[in-house]
């Protein structure tokens, strides 16, 4: 499977599963956009050495994705969008009558209403080069519910109506739009709360892991962001041509529970 000459743009992608989606398509011979909301060297850096692994044209532009100028601009920036990557998003956990009305707001911006400004961008673009992919990194929590997530939970159900609309606009185009719907995936942050719940819980590595962490995900291992990044490979592959508006889950099986 080869994606050269394509040009990619992910949001959120100096870290985490954005990092690993983007070192995925990168593998796949495509050039990338790394994105987040800091300008730090160690940003440019990244992207700078990531193009040098794969031998691909990588960089970093800084974009606010609570922003819908900057989600704009980040693909007008870019230049040319073939493959769109919605993957910037954040978290918060309280009840409903709890929870912070900024930090709703602030979810609902990066997790959702991104993905329709930097959409609405690339699609020119797409229909120009005669060829697109959306992916939109959704997640379990697109398809069903936990307490205390409120934001998160509205946001990527929105994220999941919003590719399914996206798709129905697009259909009769050589233009595909899907959504990704991960389970727990080991990312540095998921990472860094081991040693803290494993303390908590007065339990060792393995078992915090089965019995707390993943207590929703059948299989008891976490997906992994190279796992997420191939199947955003497999999505813009000849073979994914005809799939469009739907979810692909990558969960152990939380979602056949
Ligand atoms: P992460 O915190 O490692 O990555 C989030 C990325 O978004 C970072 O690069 C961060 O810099 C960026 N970001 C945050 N706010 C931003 C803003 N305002 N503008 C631009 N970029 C911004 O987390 P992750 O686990 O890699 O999450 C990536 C995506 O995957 C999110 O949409 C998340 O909801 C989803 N997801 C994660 C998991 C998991 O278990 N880790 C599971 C399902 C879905």
């Amino acid at each position: 499977m080869s994606l050269k000459g394509k040009i990619a743009i992910i949001t959120g992608s100096n870290s985490g599963i954005g990092l690993g989606v983007a070192r995925e398509l990168a593998r796949a011979g495509a050039d990338v956009v790394l994105n987040s909301f800091t300008d730090r060297d160690e940003d440019h850096a990244l992207a700078a050495a990531l193009g040098k692994e794969f031998s691909v044209n990588a960089r970093y532009i800084k974009a606010d994705m609570s922003k819908g100028a900057e989600c704009r601009a980040l693909v007008e920036q870019a230049g040319r969008c073939d493959i769109l990557v919605n993957n910037a998003g954040i978290q918060h956990v309280a009840a409903v009558d709890e929870f912070p009305p900024e930090k709703w707001d602030a979810i609902l911006a990066i997790n959702l209403s991104s993905a329709f400004h930097t959409t609405a961008a690339a699609l020119p673009m797409m229909r120009k080069a005669g060829w697109g992919r959306v992916v939109n990194v959704a997640s379990a929590h697109g398809l069903t519910a936990s307490p205390f997530k409120s934001a998160y939970v509205a946001a990527k159900h929105g994220v999941v109506g919003l590719t399914k609309t996206v798709a129905l606009e697009t259909a009769e185009e050589p233009i595909t739009c899907n959504a990704i719907c991960p389970g727990y995936v080991l990312t540095p942050l998921v990472e860094a709360q081991i040693p803290d719940q494993m303390k908590v819980h007065d339990m060792d590595r393995e078992t915090v892991i089965r019995e707390v962490m993943l207590t929703r995900q059948p299989s008891k291992e976490f997906a992994t962001v190279e796992q997420i990044g191939g199947t955003a490979v497999f999505l813009c592959s000849d073979a994914a041509a005809q799939i469009t508006g739907t979810t692909i889950s990558v969960d152990g099986g939380w979602t056949a529970l």
